[in-house]
């Protein structure tokens, strides 16, 4: 993405080499006498602004970090723009990520092993068995919206069944589709279970259930169309037909074909499996075997998918072009949504990569088995993410800004000059704002709308060599 083009004069300070040193006699106590480069620094808001100013003798180029703690559902009008001498300088301090608490480390889950397989044994090839779809755009409780798919079973493993849906003959599929999928399910699923826990047979059958169907291909009344989907309702005996079949299926597009697609969608499925399968027996061991319990929230879900996803396949076609979304408009996606379609946001590409990043940047910053605490808790959301990594998500999402920002570093060079900038801010999104202070002198002011809990960092983003005639290298 462009860091938003605004330029002008943030004032870093050149030390003689590569230390920056700050107006401390202005920031007050609470800010640091010099500034190291490479270091990203918290720029304190008070009263949803704030003000900065950089020594224009001494720093190059710098990006503004500014992302919104508010709620995803809403965007927020941001400013950056020249400030008044008069007005004071904002606290600032280094950030450094703090290390996860003690008392979090003590508390987190465990992984359990695989339970033995109930048995089940192998089916016979005229095994049938029925499904319910949830077809129009109709509500979600109301069961007249629900098709019923009868199946059979095609192939079989000790590890999967692939049901096929009886108004679709073997024919009509990829040639080598059913075999693949067999392979690719015995190959994923013991190392989705290594990273996320092992998948519950809720049908007693030992076996995870493939179900293909067209249905998939014609969704919501036939607007919508789907590769493959996990429903946590499946998983809960207590919920009943047909919103919820009691058995662990994985429902499949049959207009897919044996390739790199096809393992991306299965790693993905597969670990929404496992990770529905974790938190039903988390419920089971806080509320008993009947209790519902709640599920886990959309951004998060799919967070847990992806990294999946992405680790089983590298380059992920289902993944990549959702990267590529985010990184070209991270200021209108937010992260946080509990609820893709409530706020109208299912499958939007941009969330996905949002979502992702900032999953597999929490992880990189976490303990290996993170990803199987998360999966494996009654805890949803920021609550989740804060309990399983042990860290605050105003710190977590600091750091994944600034990484974000960070690629866009390369941009850097070169960028126009503006005076004054104006970013649409959506709650839970970060954009960065370019600022030279060659071009900007004085103080700059960010501020935004009421509501919009500004998070701003700042981001030396070249160490600015002195020199007489001023020209200046670059990293
Ligand atoms: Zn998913």
């Amino acid at each position: 993405m462009s860091p938003t083009r605004l330029l002008p004069p943030l004032l870093l300070l050149v030390a003689p080499l590569a230390t920056l040193a700050w107006r401390a006699e202005e920031v007050g106590r609470s800010a640091p006498a010099v500034l190291e480069p490479g270091v990203a620094y918290v720029v304190e808001p008070v009263a949803g602004e704030a003000v900065v100013e950089l020594d224009p003798r001494t720093c190059g180029e710098c990006l503004l970090v500014i992302g919104s703690l508010a709620d995803g559902s809403e965007s927020y009008d941001v400013v950056v723009e020249p400030a008044d001498e008069a007005l004071p300088l904002s606290a600032v301090r280094p950030f450094v990520l703090p290390q996860p608490s003690v008392e979090d480390r003590e508390t987190r889950g465990v992984t359990p092993e695989r339970p033995p397989s109930t048995g089940g044994g192998s089916p016979g090839q005229d095994e049938r068995r029925s499904f319910h779809v949830h077809v129009t755009d109709g509500a979600t409780d109301d069961g007249r919206h629900y098709a019923k798919v009868d199946a059979r079973v095609v192939a079989h493993s000790t590890e999967v069944r692939v049901l096929l849906d009886e108004n679709v003959s073997p024919g009509e599929l990829a040639p080598g589709l059913v075999e693949e999928i067999v392979r690719e399910i015995d190959d994923l699923l013991p190392r989705v279970e290594e990273m996320v826990g092992p998948p519950l047979d809720v049908d007693g059958d030992g076996t995870l259930a493939v179900l293909l169907t067209p249905w998939l291909g014609r969704l919501e009344g036939g607007r919508v169309s789907v590769d493959g989907f996990v429903r946590p309702s499946d998983f809960d005996t207590s919920v009943p037909v047909p919103f919820g079949d009691s058995a662990d299926v994985l429902f499949l597009n049959p207009h897919l074909r044996p390739g790199r697609r096809l393992k991306a969608v299965l790693a993905h499925e597969a670990a929404h499996v496992a990770a529905i399968s974790q938190r039903r027996r988390a419920w089971t061991r806080v509320a008993g075997p009947s209790s519902s319990g709640t599920v886990e929230e959309d951004w998060l879900n799919e967070a847990i998918a992806h990294v999946v996803e992405a680790r089983l396949v590298s380059r992920s076609p289902n993944l990549v072009p959702r990267i590529r979304r985010f990184h070209e408009s991270p200021a209108s996606t937010p992260l946080v949504v509990p609820d893709y379609h409530a706020a109208r946001l299912w499958r939007d590409d941009a969330c996905r990569g949002a979502t992702f990043g900032f999953l597999t940047h929490c992880l990189e910053v976490s303990e290996p088995d993170c990803l199987s605490r998360l999966a494996g808790t009654t805890d949803a959301g920021v609550r989740n993410v804060e309990r399983a990594t042990g860290r605050s998500f105003q710190d977590l999402f600091r750091s994944w800004s600034v990484a974000v920002a960070r690629r866009t570093e390369p941009e850097c060079l070169g960028a126009p000059t503006v005076r004054r900038q104006q970013i649409r801010l959506r709650g839970t999104a970060t954009a960065s704002v370019l600022v030279d202070p060659e071009v900007w002198t004085g103080r700059i002011r960010v501020a935004a709308s009421p509501g919009a809990r500004l998070q701003i960092t700042l981001l030396p983003c070249h160490v600015r060599a002195e020199s007489p005639k001023g020209s200046r290298l670059e990293e």
